[in-house]
């Protein structure tokens, strides 16, 4: 299949009718699906068959989808390029020979070639907006308990979202339109008009039935919009991909937008805290893949420990038990209050940090990664090098807020830039109406 980009291909037919009838949208392979296996990029999870869909995916059907595939992705999500699937990478197909981004580096490779029309990714570090970018197609990690993630195969559950991926900004608050709101079967989703409370501008009330209005907010309407502009997400960042940040700034400017720099020093801290949260949270998750309840056997002979360590020697790449070690060890007695902790208050800060600059912006705005897409293979001898890539969209998972990957012009020599625009919780409306003046 071109650019690897499915795992399985197995069209899913939804209703007849609804607001996504005749259209295709392609699911990243750690979401549920009734009867169609679901890898999570894993060798564990190779011949794993889940006996539901996830929430996402039955409004997926109920509104109309047509579901052709399960995309590739890095393995459990951990990942920046998607090339730790042990189902091989996936090529770029706006970049020959470069990486698509990651984790959800499928979803984006089949909306960039046009072989779906949208797709759903999920988001726990910038694993849309990382793809989007590097792809030159548009994501959105919604706000934490916008979308259920009822069905969704953990990875650090206090981080993650579902979100849409798709060639306009759009087709994207389509699809989101689609997939949010409160579910019963997640109790950490939230009505955004409940969140926000009486007299807010909202996006109506969600349930699931089309009751949020994303789409009507993509009307590139940014006169008198106040953008605020981290220094601190910038510093560091590719001369190539800065300059295509101004361009988009500029853009803006012009539509009507004014524009402030403003300094968030918690930043500095957010990938570190990040993987520090991440990995204990995916060793706890990650336990559950025994070689008993789900995915390959380990093939028991007398010793449970033996079976154990077997299976998961066996069924997990590198990049995941890196993490399991890394966050078996951060949550270990004696050194919890030195790293789980630490990372705890630096959240706690960079959620702070950012709730005080958006009393004074609409959005902010930021290149969505430092660098343009890297090539293939460049990153996997180096783990810190992939993880400081994602410096600029691992704050806002930290913070719980929503944010946007628009496309944002190309390098010199053709590699796509994305922008990042971030709104405060529930603003999902404010990101949309920013990118839709660009994208
Ligand atoms: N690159 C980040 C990580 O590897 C984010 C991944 C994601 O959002 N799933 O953890």
């Amino acid at each position: 299949m071109a650019y690897n980009a499915y795992i399985t291909e197995q069209r899913i037919e939804g209703a007849d009718e609804g607001p996504l009838a005749g259209r295709t949208v392609a699911v990243k392979d750690n979401i549920s699906t009734a009867g169609v296996r679901t890898t999570c990029g894993s060798a564990m999870l190779e011949e794993y068959v889940p006996p539901y869909d996830a929430t996402v995916v039955e409004r997926l059907k109920e509104a109309g989808a047509t579901i052709p595939g399960k995309t590739n992705m890095d393995e459990f999500g951990m990942g920046t390029t998607t090339e730790t699937s042990s189902f091989g990478p996936v090529e770029n197909p706006a970049a020959e020979g470069y990486v698509p981004g990651g984790s959800s580096g499928g979803s984006a490779a089949v909306v960039a070639a046009g072989d779906a029309d949208m797709a759903l990714g999920s988001d726990t570090g910038g694993s849309v907006r990382c793809p989007a970018a590097f792809c030159g197609v548009v994501g959105i990690k919604p706000t934490y308990g916008l979308v259920s993630r009822y069905g969704l195969i953990a990875y650090a559950n206090s981080l993650e979202q579902i979100g849409p991926i798709a060639p306009t900004v759009e087709a994207a608050a389509e699809l989101l339109e689609v997939i949010a709101g409160p579910d019963d079967r997640d109790a950490t989703t939230r009505d955004a008009s409940e969140a926000l409370g009486a007299g807010a501008e909202t996006a109506g009330t969600g349930d699931g039935d089309g009751g949020y209005d994303f789409v009507s907010a993509a009307d590139g309407d940014v006169d008198g919009m106040e953008v605020g502009v981290p220094t601190e997400l910038l510093d560091g960042a590719d001369d190539a991909v800065v300059e295509q940040f101004w361009a988009a700034i500029d853009d803006l400017e012009a539509a009507g937008a004014s524009y402030h720099e403003v300094t968030l020093p918690s930043l500095e801290h957010a990938v570190e805290a990040y993987y520090v949260i991440a990995t204990s949270e995916a060793s706890s998750n990650l336990a559950r893949f025994d070689g008993v309840r789900y995915g390959v056997s380990g093939g028991y002979d007398g010793d449970w420990n033996e079976a154990f360590a077997r299976v998961r020697e066996e069924g997990f790449g590198p990049e995941v038990k890196r993490r399991i070690l890394l966050g078996t060890f951060a949550l270990s007695a004696g050194y919890q209050d030195k790293y789980y902790r630490k990372a705890q208050d630096a959240r706690a800060w960079v959620k702070q940090d950012f709730d005080e600059a958006l009393e004074a912006a609409d959005v902010l705005a930021s290149p969505t990664m430092p660098v343009p897409p890297l090539e293939r293979g460049e990153s996997l001898e180096d783990p810190l090098q992939m993880y400081l890539a994602d410096a600029n969209t691992t704050p806002v998972n930290l913070a719980n807020l929503p944010a946007i990957s628009v496309p944002a012009g190309e390098t010199g020599d053709g590699r796509p830039v994305g922008l990042q625009l971030v709104g405060p919780a529930f603003g999902e409306q404010a990101v949309i109406r920013a990118g839709s003046a660009l994208a």
